[in-house]
């Protein structure tokens, strides 16, 4: 969910930063799948590309190796994951929608990375609950990105705090819906955005308050929260 202006509601700021720093640096087999999805009906479902570029840039910080993918959509974020970590890398990618997967995957082959993403096609929480019910998996992951249904942005965080490492990142897409969590008058706020508003408000104020997570709210993208697991 990030328009054109992206949350900086400036077209020409968010073009500059576009053109001068992300575009010009983005790899190709992510600008033909971002490129591919422009038609879908749900485009602007795509991690927005700047917001790209500081997960990669984080996944390289901590040389992460596995991590998990809740919202994979038609995978902008996903094939950025699998370009940023080693050959030997492992993501575990969650989406219920597989068809949209598949209209990245030609992308993800021919960048050679498929063998490093593992898709799950179903709801992500019974999925993140089976992997906690695995031996060996706790605390495992270096790194989890969460762009999916915000209602359960909470349980994530839960289940995610148990599979990622201390010292590993969690980042959540959309912590600032389209500016909207900051508009007091509800009516101002167009009524298909308002459910997820409110919910991202919750989420907001629960994260600022976990002592278990050293945070910074960035506003790159449609808003992100990038968590440390310190406890
Ligand atoms: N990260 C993606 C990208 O870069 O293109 C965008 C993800 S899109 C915003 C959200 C995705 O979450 C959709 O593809 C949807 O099918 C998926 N989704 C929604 N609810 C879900 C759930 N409970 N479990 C798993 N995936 C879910
Ligand atoms: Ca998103």
């Amino acid at each position: 969910m990030s328009g054109i202006n992206g949350i900086l509601m400036n077209t020409e700021l968010y073009k500059y930063i576009l053109e001068t720093s992300v575009f010009p640096r983005e790899a190709e087999p992510l600008r033909e799948l971002r490129n591919a999805t422009a038609d879908h009906p749900r485009s602007a479902m795509t991690t927005a590309p700047d917001g790209g570029q500081l997960m990669a840039l984080l996944l390289k910080l901590i040389n992460a190796k596995r991590t998990i993918e809740i919202g994979v959509f038609t995978g902008y974020s996903l094939l950025l994951t699998a370009l940023s970590l080693p050959d030997d890398g492992k993501i575990t990618a969650i989406d219920m929608d597989r068809q949209a997967y598949e209209i990245g995957l030609p992308m993800i082959r021919k960048a050679g990375v498929e063998h490093k993403i593992e898709f799950v096609e179903s709801p992500a929480l019974p999925v993140l609950q089976k992997l906690l019910e695995e031996p060996g998996n706790e605390g495992c992951f270096d790194f989890a990105y969460v762009d999916a249904d915000k209602v359960n942005y909470i349980s994530y965080h839960e289940s995610l705090l148990k599979l990622v490492r201390v010292g590993g990142v969690i980042v959540y897409d959309n912590t600032l819906w389209g500016g909207t969590v900051a508009v007091d008058d509800e009516s101002l706020v167009a009524e298909d955005f308002r459910a997820i508003r409110l919910q991202t408000i919750e989420f907001n104020k629960f994260i600022a308050a976990d002592a278990r997570v050293q945070i910074a709210h960035v506003s790159a993208g449609d808003g992100v929260i990038i968590c440390l697991r310190i406890a």
